[in-house]
């Protein structure tokens, strides 16, 4: 693993970004921001799962005005995403939001831009300039012959910067995303060999929760592993809780949060007798209601394994603190490699999650 990239530390309401900080996971609603309740209900759930700090939509002045009721509900950071309307910039600002991401080569006048860059100044409010690929502007494309390259994504960022820098505003994150997995490694890279503002990374647009779970793991797990990445969002096409999950396991997988619950399993094979597939997710969704509900403390690291046959799985699983062996129609439960009881198939889960609450007491 590189070492972190130094960047710029810049406040978040009451956390960091940058510099040697943890590595602060996002996400972003998927609910209508005026409706409040569904809004704070939506980054409830996200913050039970671990998210860190989360993005809303303001499209339009009745998402602004929900910004105070929104932020009195919940307890991370609040970032509005502003699309170029530099009013609603203003009114986020004023309403108490957290950091707005905004491109300023959106706003169009460089008199709208000052106005946002002193007022987020005056507040002491990060801007994130997110570029991708649809926002590269007319000129860069054309001078890329109308491809999407980490240049021209580059580019893009650096014409942005500089809108703000003019205005000697500083506070900035950034991201430089792409569908493209190694368009966007490649694009940060670059950009890190010239700037040091913290990083906001992520695969946009990278699908289900199939296909962009995998490219996300790819990406960001290359980045961070190659010491770029202040804080990280995995967008998918499906509910945002999963996206925190996922970053979660990234940072995990590379020993990055080092705590935690750990469930291995076996691919399963001609000798399984007992359903594997359907225990593992089982026991899996089980865990996860239990750290939701704080009856378990995920930082309190274990290991479970869910295996399917005994010729190979108290064996196999010898550093797990707790697993399952399967059976015909019966099962072993054993702890730290030894087998210590023998339950029907249909108590197997039950009595796993027993020495899971004895393990937690
Ligand atoms: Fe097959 Fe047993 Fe290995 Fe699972 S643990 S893959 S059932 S040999």
């Amino acid at each position: 693993m590189y070492d972190r990239l130094q960047t710029k530390k810049i406040k978040i309401a009451n956390k960091y970004i940058g510099n040697n900080n943890d590595i602060l996971i996002q996400s972003m609603c998927n609910t209508k921001t005026e409706n409040v309740d569904e809004t704070i209900n939506q980054i409830l759930e996200l913050e039970k799962a671990g998210c860190e700090i989360v993005r809303i939509t303001i499209p339009n002045e009745e998402a602004a005005f929900a910004i105070e009721k929104i932020k009195n509900k919940i307890h991370i950071p609040l970032v509005a995403d502003i699309h170029f309307d530099y009013k609603l910039a203003l009114m986020s600002i004023d309403r108490g939001i957290d950091k707005i991401r905004i491109n300023p080569g959106n706003i169009g006048d460089e008199n709208r831009i000052k106005e946002v860059a002193n007022a987020a100044k005056k507040k002491n409010i990060p801007i994130r300039i997110g570029v991708n690929s649809g926002s590269v502007k007319k000129g860069i494309l054309k001078k890329y012959n109308s491809k999407i390259t980490s240049d021209a994504l580059v580019e893009s960022a650096i014409e942005e910067i500089k809108y703000l820098e003019k205005y000697d505003f500083n506070d900035i994150i950034i991201s430089i995303k792409s569908s493209n997995v190694l368009t966007t490694i490649d694009s940060y890279k670059k950009f890190a060999e010239k700037y040091n503002y913290p990083l906001h990374i992520g695969i946009t647009e990278a699908g289900t929760l199939y296909q962009g779970n995998i490219k996300s793991s790819i990406g960001l797990g290359i980045l961070i592993y190659e010491g770029l990445g202040d804080t990280m969002r995995v967008s998918l096409s499906g509910n945002p809780v999963e996206e925190i999950k996922t970053a979660k396991l990234i940072l995990k997988t590379l020993g990055i949060r080092k705590s935690g619950i750990e469930i291995v399993s076996c691919p399963t094979c001609g000798r399984t007798n007992i359903d594997i597939i359907s225990i593992a997710n089982e026991v899996e969704d089980k865990i996860d209601k239990l750290v939701k509900d704080k009856i378990i403390d995920e930082n309190k690291p274990i290991k479970i394994a869910i295996m399917g046959c005994a010729v190979n799985g108290p064996g196999e699983a010898k550093d797990c603190d707790i697993g399952i062996a399967g059976g015909y129609k019966e099962g072993l439960i054993f702890k730290n490699g030894q087998i210590i009881k023998k339950v029907d198939e249909d108590n197997l889960i039950n009595e796993l999650m027993l020495e899971v609450m004895n393990f937690y007491k």
